[in-house]
């Protein structure tokens, strides 16, 4: 247990209650992708009026996606769900190729949101088989990024592995070409070991220059490591089929520290708070920071705060906009 922090500023509290350190991982929340995808999103509406399709969540984020419902965005699974004469949005997390093939078919106007780390994976995966190689792609299965990467190229040229296990069962030969990728959001350290493992099995196997997780899920992991062992409970504001936001917890609790997955402050139960001095707090990649504040404010109304924020590092990455929208 911590003793309060004596550099902080006391936030208004609950009462007499005992104070509670409230330390706020940095950076968090929103990345440059997600930034990026919602003001396609808007900047659509604007240039075509609504209402304006999008294919799946263009983030996963409940309130993001119900603030873009209001201002006449309407969110389908499928691209078959979009009259052919309406201008449809694809998400963040990228597409298979047969989508945007599907729209040029039916002459639609499209726009496509997909994050550029994410469609730079998608050309790492062309390079590669140019080059003969299978591709072996670490990700999570169903995931709309591993789908939309494993779309990227035709079946029985790329196989997924999920972890350790997974490699052990792979069939190729040690000589094999073969060529691994990750999907982008993935728990920094689990991917190490899976590439460990690959490389121990297949010594030829060539990977990416820079590692593809991205740099804001490896720099929200380094910031949660920062603060996590310093606090009795670690909050992630996030949904629970945010990739990113699911490894802000495990990171945590790899380090001994419990950590709450929180889509809104209405979820945080008092008896959480119970003989604790210290809570870390952070948010996924598609987490708006008005969130954030929410569950700072819901804090104080249980227990005076003394709030202090932890910076890992300052992010800078902006994504230009397609062109489409900005000419
Ligand atoms: S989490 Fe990373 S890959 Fe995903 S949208 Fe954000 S920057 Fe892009």
């Amino acid at each position: 247990m911590n003793a309060p922090l004596p550099d902080t500023k006391p936030a208004t509290g609950a009462g007499d209650a005992k104070p509670l350190n409230l330390l706020i991982a940095a950076p968090r929340g929103f990345c440059a992708g997600v930034d990026r995808a919602i003001e396609i999103v808007e900047k659509a509406l604007e240039r075509y009026g609504a209402p304006v399709y999008v294919r799946h969540e263009i983030v996963h984020n409940k309130y993001v996606v119900e603030g873009l419902k209001a201002k006449g965005a309407i969110f389908v699974k499928e691209l078959d769900e979009v009259p052919t004469d309406a201008p449809v949005v694809f998400s963040a997390h990228g597409v298979p190729k047969s989508v945007p093939a599907e729209a040029e078919r039916r002459n639609m106007v499209y726009v496509d949101a997909t994050c550029p780390l994410v469609s730079k994976v998608h050309r790492q995966a062309e390079r590669q088989l140019e080059k003969g190689r299978h591709i072996i792609f670490i990700g999570h299965e169903g995931h709309p990024e591993v789908i939309g990467t494993m779309g990227q190229v035709e079946p029985g040229q790329m196989t997924l592995v999920e972890n350790i296990e997974d490699v052990d069962k792979l069939p190729f030969e040690s000589d094999e070409e073969l060529a691994y990728l990750t999907q982008t959001t993935l728990s920094v350290d689990d991917t190490r070991e899976v590439i460990d493992a690959l490389e121990w099995r297949y010594p030829n196997i060539r990977g990416p220059k820079a590692e593809d997780i991205c740099y804001a899920t490896s720099n929200r992991q380094a910031a949660v490591k920062e603060l996590a062992h310093d606090c009795d409970l670690v909050l992630v504001v996030g949904a629970p089929n945010s990739s990113n936001s699911l490894r802000l917890v495990e990171v945590a609790e790899r380090l001994g520290t419990p950590g709450k997955l929180i889509q809104r402050a209405e979820e945080i139960d008092p008896a959480w708070l119970e003989g604790i001095d210290t809570i870390g707090l952070t948010a996924g990649a598609s987490a708006p920071e008005v969130l954030v504040r929410e569950v700072v404010d819901a804090l104080a109304k249980l227990r005076p705060l003394h709030e202090k924020t932890i910076t890992h590092t300052e992010e800078k990455m902006v994504f230009k906009l397609p062109r489409q929208l900005t000419e």
